[in-house]
């Protein structure tokens, strides 16, 4: 579904991405973690073409992506920070997000989940951060889209969101649809990801399966069985 080869991408001088290759299927769902200033949302905007890559070439749908924009309708996105215009209410976004989109069928759960109506009123800029996530994580929802693309969707929501959100995700995943998840609190993202993309320093130093991951290093837990593995790469290295 996408595909992504021999990306690169620098910031001034700094690499940010370097000879990424990557395949991501539809039916699963893909946690892509790191530590901070790894490449997560670098490598989601390119994706989404609001950051050019110097080299490499994506496609979604086999169809290279490269100065073309209907693809984005394929793909449900929520930000890592979600940025809006100031004055607008939440039902004046979400009223204008679904006339640009003109789509007939429409997933309002998460709307109505965290209670977003009762805020409609509400000017954007006088949203706490977590209530912003809310908004974003809902627009992600709308629109039945088969590509879901996550970037922190835990952080800044409070516990009982997280749990909302979480098992929304858990409902929404199918075989005809792809999520890609990105976190650097690996605990988040048990249970919700079939395969694990691990990032550092714009390089990819794992992509297999979680169960793999789990078998391999023996460890139950999601996050403990990347930290045993990362363990073990840095002694072969070294
Ligand atoms: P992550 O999402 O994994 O935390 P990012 O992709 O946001 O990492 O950032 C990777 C690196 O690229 C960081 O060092 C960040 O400061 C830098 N970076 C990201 N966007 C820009 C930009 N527009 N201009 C300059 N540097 C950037
Ligand atoms: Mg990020």
């Amino acid at each position: 579904m996408i595909s992504v080869h021999n990306l690169n991408k620098k910031f001034g001088s700094l690499e940010v991405l370097k000879s990424i290759d990557l395949d991501f299927q539809l039916g699963k769902s893909f946690a892509l973690i790191g530590p901070n200033g790894s490449g997560k949302t670098t490598l989601i905007k390119c994706i989404l073409g609001m950051v050019m890559a110097d080299s490499g070439v994506i496609k979604v749908d086999n169809e290279n992506i490269n100065g073309q924009w209907l693809y984005r309708d394929k793909i449900g996105y929520m930000p890592q920070i979600g940025r809006y215009p100031d004055n607008m209410k939440i039902g004046q976004l979400f009223d204008m997000i679904r006339d640009l989109r003109k789509k007939e069928s429409v997933d309002d759960e998460l709307i109505t989940e965290f209670n977003l109506q009762s805020m409609y009123d509400k000017r954007m800029h006088t949203l706490s951060g977590g209530t912003r996530q809310k908004v974003s994580a809902a627009l992600a929802f709308l629109f039945d889209a088969p590509i879901m693309i996550l970037d922190e969707p835990t952080a800044g929501l409070d516990p009982l969101a997280v749990e909302v959100l979480k098992s929304k995700i858990r409902k929404e995943k199918n075989d005809k649809r792809l999520f890609l998840i990105t976190s650097h609190i690996m605990s988040d993202l048990d249970e919700l990801s079939s395969d694990v993309v691990y990032l550092e320093e714009g390089v990819i130093c794992y992509n297999d399966t979680i169960a793999k991951i789990k078998s391999e290093t023996g460890e139950e837990k999601f996050g403990k069985a990347i930290a045993a593995m990362m363990r073990r790469n840095r002694a072969d290295v070294a």
